[in-house]
């Protein structure tokens, strides 16, 4: 393997492991997983159903622990943090955006995108300014004041792309963030995330099975045999 460089890397990712223990041998899912990323480069990952990308995506997003291996984000290992900086450093460092948007059905769009804040205290007049503006981003500058029920598919996607936008995340982690749209849709959907990754300068990391939306990446990575291979 070429030689790794690390310094600018956003995202670094060392011979990453995760194992789920069976009753005989352990289900190794992430064998040897290396990823080395800068803001300014979105990557998909490819690969067939259960080949571990969700897993991957969920260890990078600090939700599960790998079992060997190591992640940096911005140079420090969330690993090691005790659970209170763990959440803190999740919820100011990493948006995520889910297949399903995962919008709180009792509050409103706003209400959903301040919701990213309300996980760290108390939010500000600021705060509700910067959940509007984020709306108005996404196009959807009328319908804060909608619930997710009021809303479409599509748009229900571009109120969870503008709750991960709002703590201006250093990484945006997207699970088939356009499985559930039809194709106009997922492609008004990912142009979005494209253009707001690239505004920002978060690391978008987008898995997908379409491999339209994966080919409107500058860089593409398959999950095979539990290895990261370029696409
Ligand atoms: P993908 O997102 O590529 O479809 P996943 O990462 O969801 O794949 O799953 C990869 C493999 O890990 C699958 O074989 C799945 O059954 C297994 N797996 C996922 N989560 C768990 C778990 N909590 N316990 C045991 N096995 C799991
Ligand atoms: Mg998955």
């Amino acid at each position: 393997m070429a030689p790794l460089t690390t310094a600018k890397a956003a995202v670094v990712v060392r011979d990453l492991r995760k194992e789920y223990p069976t009753p005989n041998d352990p289900l190794v899912v992430l064998r040897d997983v290396n990823l080395e990323l800068s803001r300014g480069t979105p990557l998909a990952i490819v690969g067939p159903s259960g080949s571990g990308k969700s897993t991957l995506l969920n260890i990078l997003g600090t939700l599960d622990q790998p079992t060997g291996g190591s992640f940096t984000l911005d140079g420090v290992d969330p690993f090691t943090l005790s659970p209170k900086d763990l959440a803190s450093f999740r919820s100011t460092k990493i948006g995520f955006i889910f297949q399903d948007h995962l919008l709180l059905p009792q509050l409103s769009a706003a209400e959903n995108v301040l919701v990213a804040k309300l996980a760290q205290g108390k939010a500000t007049k600021a705060d509700g300014d910067r959940a509007r503006q984020l709306l108005k981003d996404v196009g959807l500058a009328d319908r804060a004041s909608h619930l997710p029920s009021e809303l479409s598919g599509g748009e229900q996607q571009r109120v969870a792309i503008a709750r991960a936008m709002m703590n201006s995340p250093t990484l945006m982690l997207a699970d088939e963030p356009t499985g559930n749209l039809d194709p106009k849709t997922a492609q008004q959907v990912a142009d979005l995330l494209f253009d707001l990754a690239s505004k920002t300068g978060s690391v978008l990391v987008v898995v997908t099975h379409s491999m339209e939306l994966a080919g409107r990446f500058p860089k593409r990575m398959r999950m095979q045999d539990g290895e990261l291979v370029n696409a």
